[in-house]
Formats: C-alpha cells, sequence, structure tokens
C-alpha cells in the first residue's frame, strides 16, 4: 500500500509518500508560502535529484494538486499515476478529548475537529484545509487523522486538571492536553525494542527536544504527564518560547506594558525562549557556539534551558516513583552532545553515568550513551513522526477494508 502523510500549516504542506510493504519514503518535500505571491515548492524525490519551484499557489487544493503533479512527473516523479495512492494521513494537533487514537475521516471526524478550532486556532484550521484539499483532488481515497495529543489521553485527571475554578473545565475543557504525542509513544516503543523488553515493564522519560519541546513520563506503555498543557507554550524553555512562568507576569505586563491579548500572546510564544535570553538566536547550535566563544547572553540561555529540562525529568521520576530509561529525542536531543553531557553530569544521584565517548558518536540510528553501569538506561532515540503516521493510516485503513 502507498500512503500519502500531510502535515498542513496554514501557509506551509509537507509531505512524504511511503511504500508500505517496506516502510520506505519514495519523496517527502514542502509547500511554504501558500498564499503569498511566490510560493516554494521542494520536492525531493528518493534517488532522482530535487526539485524547487517557485510559482504561485493560492490556497491548500492548489498545493496539493501541485504535489500530486510532481509524484506523478514523468521526470521527477516515483508513481506512474494518483491512483497508485490508496491512502492519506494527516497530521492534526489538537483532538481534545475526543481523540484517544487515530481516526478514519467522516463526516463526525470533520465536525468534531472543526469544534477543537477554538483550542488549537493557528493549527487545526489548517489541518482541515490540508483534508479537504485532499478530498477534492483526490475523491474517495480514504483519510486517517493522527493526533499530536491522543497519546496523552491516558493522563490521570490529577495530572491534567488545573487547579483553577472547576466551571472553567466544565465549560471551556482547559485542561493539560500535551503535545508531540506520536513522537514520545514511538520513541518509547522504539527504546523498549532497543533494550529487548515491553514497554509495560518500563518507566520511561522521554525528553522531545527540538523547536517545540516537551517532556513525558511514560508508565507501563501510557502517558501519565507531559510538560506541555492546553497549548505548546507551557513547560520547558524553548527556542522561542517562555514555557513555565508565573501567570500572574501576563497581567502584570500586559497592564505595565498596555499589551494587548495578541501581543502578549506573541510575546511569550515567539519572542521568549532561548532567544530573549541570548538575544542571538532560537537555535541551539548558535547558542552552543555563543557559549563555546565565552558569550555571557548564550551561556545564561543555555543554562536555563538544561536547568529547565533537568527539573522536568527530576520531576518525572517522583511521578513515577523512579526511572528506568531517559530517552533524548528531535532536533536538539538527538544532536547535542553538550546538553545531553550537561544534564546527565547532574543526574548522578539516580544512578545516571554517561559514557562520554558513546555520548559524542554523531549517527542517525537509536544508541546508548549510558555506561555499562548505569542505573538508568540513557538512549538516543530519532523520532519519525511521519512513520507512525503512515503505519496508523494503513493499520486503519486495512482494518476497514
Ligand atoms: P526539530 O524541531 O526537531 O526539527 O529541531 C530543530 C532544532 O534542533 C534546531 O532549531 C536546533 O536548535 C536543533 N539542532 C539541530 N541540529 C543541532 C545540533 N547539531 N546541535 C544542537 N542543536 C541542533
Amino acid at each position: 500500500m502507498k500512503i500519502l502523510v500531510i502535515n498542513a500549516g496554514s501557509s506551509s504542506l509537507k509531505y512524504q509518500l511511503y511504500d508500505m510493504t517496506n516502510e520506505s519514503v519514495l519523496a517527502k518535500g514542502l509547500v511554504e508560502r501558500i498564499g503569498m505571491d511566490s510560493s516554494i515548492v521542494t520536492h525531493k524525490p528518493t534517488g532522482l535529484p530535487d526539485v524547487v519551484e517557485v510559482s504561485e499557489i493560492l490556497e491548500h487544493t492548489t498545493a496539493i494538486r501541485k504535489v500530486l503533479g510532481l509524484l506523478t512527473h514523468a521526470e521527477h516523479g516515483v508513481i506512474a499515476s494518483i491512483d497508485e495512492i490508496q491512502a492519506v494521513g494527516h497530521r492534526v494537533v489538537h483532538g481534545g478529548e475526543y481523540f484517544k487514537e487515530s481516526a478514519l475521516v467522516d463526516s463526525n471526524v470533520k465536525s468534531k475537529i472543526r469544534q477543537l478550532f477554538d483550542l488549537a486556532p493557528l493549527h487545526n484550521p489548517a489541518s482541515m484545509m490540508g483534508i479537504k484539499a485532499t478530498e477534492a483532488n483526490m475523491p474517495g481515497v480514504p483519510q486517517v487523522v493522527v493526533f499530536d495529543t491522543a497519546f496523552h489521553q491516558t493522563m490521570p485527571e490529577k495530572a491534567y486538571l488545573y487547579p483553577i475554578p472547576r466551571v472553567i473545565y466544565n465549560k471551556y475543557k482547559v485542561r493539560r492536553y500535551g503535545a508531540h504525542g506520536t513522537s514520545h509513544e514511538y520513541v518509547s516503543k522504539v527504546a523498549a525494542e532497543f533494550l529487548g523488553k515491553s514497554t509495560k515493564d518500563l518507566k520511561i522519560i522521554t525528553c522531545h527536544i527540538g523547536n517545540g519541546a516537551s517532556v513525558t513520563a511514560i508508565h507501563e506503555g501510557c502517558s501519565i504527564d507531559t510538560s506541555m498543557g492546553l497549548t505548546p507554550l507551557e513547560g520547558l524553555m524553548m527556542g522561542t518560547r517562555s514555557g513555565d512562568l508565573d501567570p500572574a507576569i501576563v497581567p502584570y505586563v500586559m497592564n505595565k506594558e498596555d499589551l494587548t491579548v495578541n501581543e502578549v500572546n506573541s510575546m511569550l510564544n515567539k519572542h521568549s525562549g532561548l532567544l530573549a535570553i541570548s538575544g542571538v538566536s532560537s537555535d541551539m547550535r548558535e547558542i552552543t557556539e555563543g557559549m563555546q566563544n565565552g558569550d555571557a547572553n548564550s551561556t545564561l540561555a543555555f543554562e536555563m534551558y538544561e536547568y529547565r529540562l533537568r527539573k522536568y525529568i527530576a520531576s518525572y521520576v517522583a511521578t513515577m516513583n523512579g526511572v528506568d530509561v531517559i530517552v533524548f529525542t528531535a532536533g536538539v536531543g538527538e544532536n547535542s552532545v553538550v546538553l545531553r553531557e550537561k544534564v546527565c553530569e547532574n543526574l548522578t544521584y539516580l544512578g545516571v553515568e554517561l559514557d562520554k565517548s558513546l555520548n559524542e558518536i554523531r549517527s542517525g540510528e537509536s544508541r546508548r550513551i549510558s555506561s555499562a553501569n548505569s542505573k538508568v538506561e540513557v538512549l538516543v532515540i530519532p523520532t519519525n513522526e511521519e512513520l507512525v503516521i503512515a503505519r496508523d493510516t494503513n493499520r486503519i485503513v486495512q482494518s476497514f477494508a
């Protein structure tokens, strides 16, 4: 079965075409600047040269038509006809309390995704555009939605409720939902396989640290707590997001600086985190470089980032009364030798012992970076959210066939 995986943003659309017979990627790419005068399409067919095209793509239906054209193109294509694509899987950020797992798209599922627009105003409408654009271009082809929040629906009430008047939850469903669920679930399963164990027998802490970052406590295979909240702003310090802060700061600063709701939202989401403290960049590579060159602000940004991550890891050890495995994944987790080293250096009280030479190995493979004596396994597991979407789509479509 060939499956097209789509991750639609408000002005962008990422895609990967999978051949599920061997889970290989036939092509992948990105359409950027949808709705602007010069949209850019970058198409990467496996084994063939990359193609970059600039054209005017005003909405998602045209973007998907363009992608399908490239996938079947005589020169840059990887399939002979669109009919070879038997199903489409979509990443959807917010599944609210409706979706505890991935679902086959029908009118009921679409209506629920629409009801969640309020909770994810930037993301869910974009996913819906992706679904509609697929329907327009590929009528009758089954579609599956895979939610970032679904894996965290196993959290107990004590972890997902905020200690605020219950009416706010009852009326508006304000609670912790978490995010990056597909990634946390995937890397925890790969970690267990790597160790030759079942997730059922493990206490795992997964650190998904990329542009966005979150930590999850996984007990007996289920997410029992996660650092992102109602939105992806809560939790860790991130590239441009503040993460946790005293909620009283929001009205205080709004009052002092005469800021609107949108302005304060933008401050905390786009102008905070590593970028705000370093004054240099939101990218951990540049922060590390600044630190190595003796830049005090970059050093402080790094230290705050590491300190806050370590506090979360420690708090999840407390929630599970122990930890067997710590997993690092995503851009920073998979690549930053120094961040992993600093975190592990300060977890020796748990029995964590890093093997520095293993930590320095650069590879795209799952690997152990803790020493043979370490009481906690520390692993680097490359994440692959698209593969999870393709697998879920395959499984669900087959079950309805
Ligand atoms: P992601 O959101 O998972 O794609 O992660 C992107 C982030 O990973 C970038 O913004 C960088 O901060 C970080 N990153 C990528 N490569 C490295 C590296 N070699 N060292 C440190 N951070 C990295």
